[in-house]
């Protein structure tokens, strides 16, 4: 018997029960960098760089502790392929790993082991609180697979926030509500920044590896300072417990020009790499609570991200693959505006957003749903161009946390498989959370006509184009409403306007 044990690139954890099982005198440890893993969707050249730093110093701690480890740099062939010539090669027997984040992987492991005849040992992920036989006890017998209910059970089952008799801690379980405040009139004032971690020379040599061989990519790598090893991840979460968790929760919807992180955690790129395990972070959140004695509220929301909607997206996922990534709503067919690639777009909303996005591959939640994903949503545009967008742009997409986020909840286009409703707002939505319309050409209470603010001409069209829809969920009516509001005529030129908006996105 012959094992060739393969860890990913989103698989680096010490702790992982592939690397706890391992015989280092017999069997052989793999790592890969794949050219074809920055180039299928074409990736940001952060994301790149933070992928190939956080593998190489995980190789390094790997060789350090004695693993025997055949570490391959930068191969022109996929993963599969690479790895088919070494199982061929080295006469392996065995190939052992944990399961891929991403369904298109699995399948190509699964597939290359049956072709190679040889014995396939995929472990399922200890890394989530949730495991997929669970979700899918969960959803057996569900009508509706709604993340509130999920949520609870999670809390439940995990005695998190919850007392002796599993109601939950201040009577709630959920604090949404006192979660959604946009930064004051003047401004967000002083937010103490987030750990950031100067390149190191192996990330050095990095940065310059991916401008030499990705020139054409987008993004910048100038920002580079995301946690690349275990180390610096538990720096950040320490530095974000200390320092920012107090008043995450009530500004996490707010939104400011130059101030891309706002009090968020950042933590997502080294939670995704598994840098970080979310049992830890959520324990370091309980602690400082009682500690720094902070709003139940902002402890709630930011726990209710990783205990609920990282484990929701990632059982939907799984649940729902491959159908997922084919799933279009709507039918909608325009092609994604050129300027989602640069930023170069007289909507303010969407400068800021994307700006900082190529700056340092970072948005945060309400600026992904409510701004770029509202937008692309509004304006009809394909789903799939939009999730390719989202898994090639942010530093901390894998499919399995991207896809549901992007397909499900901001394009809604599952239909209502998993969320209530489509999220979709106006410019006054936008006005009120943020203060991006102050310096926009464009007006956000103004529904047509030259000055009119796109978002608000999409919104109102998308509403009348889909009116019966709106009207038939008690969530939703009340959006329809407000359109009977609106004369016959001023639909009319709305309709009009988003006609000619639609036919010309690319010089909006
Ligand atoms: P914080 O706001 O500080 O939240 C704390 C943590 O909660 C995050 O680090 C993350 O691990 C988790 N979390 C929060 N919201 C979600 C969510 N909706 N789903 C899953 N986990 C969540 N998150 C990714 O990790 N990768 C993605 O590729 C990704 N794509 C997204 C695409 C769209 C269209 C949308 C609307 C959301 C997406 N998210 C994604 C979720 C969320 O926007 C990011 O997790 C968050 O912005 C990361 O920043 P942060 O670490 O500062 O998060
Ligand atoms: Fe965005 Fe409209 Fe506001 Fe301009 S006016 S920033 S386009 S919402």
């Amino acid at each position: 018997m012959k094992k060739l044990v393969l860890i990913l690139g989103d698989q680096l954890d010490i702790n992982s029960p592939v690397i706890k099982k391992l015989n280092p005198k017999a069997d052989q440890v793999i790592m890969i960098e794949s050219a074809d893993e920055a180039k299928y969707v074409w990736s940001h050249k952060a994301k790149i760089a933070l992928f190939l730093s956080a593998m190489r110093h995980f190789a390094k701690q790997l060789e350090e502790i004695g693993i025997p480890l055949q570490y391959i740099k930068q191969s022109p062939k996929s993963i599969g392929d690479t790895l088919r010539a070494i199982i061929k090669k080295e006469k392996c027997t065995h190939l052992v790993c944990l399961e891929p984040g991403e369904y298109r992987l699995k399948c190509e492991i699964e597939t290359l082991a049956s072709e190679l005849k040889i014995e396939l040992e995929m472990q399922e992920d200890p890394h989530f609180y949730c495991s997929r036989q669970e979700f899918s006890n969960w959803v057996a017998g569900k009508k509706e697979l709604r993340l509130e209910y999920f949520y609870r059970l999670m809390r439940k089952t995990h005695n998190i926030l919850v007392d002796k008799e599993g109601n939950p801690e201040g009577g709630q379980w959920n604090f949404d509500r006192d979660n959604r405040k946009p930064f004051p009139k003047k401004g967000p004032g002083l937010i103490p920044p987030p750990e950031l971690f100067e390149p190191d020379a192996i990330t050095k040599a990095i940065l310059a590896e991916v401008e030499e061989r990705y020139p054409d990519h987008p993004g910048s790598l100038a920002h580079f300072q995301w946690p690349v090893t275990r180390q610096q991840a538990l720096q950040a979460l320490e530095g974000f417990v200390e320092h920012r968790l107090a008043t995450f929760g009530i500004y996490e919807d707010a939104m400011w020009t130059d101030t891309p992180f706002g009090w968020h955690s950042l933590l997502s790129s080294s939670l995704n790499l598994k840098l970080l395990n979310p049992r830890e972070v959520i324990d370091a959140v309980l602690i400082a609570w009682k500690k720094h004695d902070l709003e139940l509220a902002t402890v709630e929301g930011f726990i209710r991200q990783i205990l609920g909607w990282r484990e929701f997206v990632r059982g939907m996922y799984y649940l729902d693959m491959p159908q997922m990534a084919e799933d279009n709503f709507y039918k909608h067919q325009n092609s994604l505006p050129d300027w989602y690639w640069t930023g170069d777009t007289k909507m303010k909303c969407m400068q800021e957003a994307i700006g900082q996005t190529l700056d340092y591959g970072y948005a945060h939640h309400i600026q992904r749903l409510m701004v770029t994903g509202n937008f692309a949503l509004l304006a009809e545009i394909l789903p799939k161009e939009v999730c390719d967008w989202y898994l090639a742009i942010y530093v901390d997409a894998i499919e399995w946390v991207e896809l549901p986020n992007t397909a499900g909840m901001a394009l809604f286009a599952s239909g209502g498989r998993f969320t209530s409703k489509p999220y979709i707002a106006s410019g006054a939505y936008i006005k009120r959370m943020s203060n991006y319309c102050d310096s926009c050409q464009y007006k956000p209470d103004v529904r047509f006509g030259e000055s009119a603010c796109p978002m608000t001409t999409l919104y109102w069209n998308f509403l009348i184009n889909h009116r019966k829809q709106f009207e038939a969920s008690p969530r939703t009516r009340l959006m329809t409403a407000n359109l009977s509001r609106i004369s016959d005529a001023d639909q009319e030129s709305i309709q009009e306007h988003a006609k000619m908006i639609l036919g010309n996105l690319n010089t909006l």
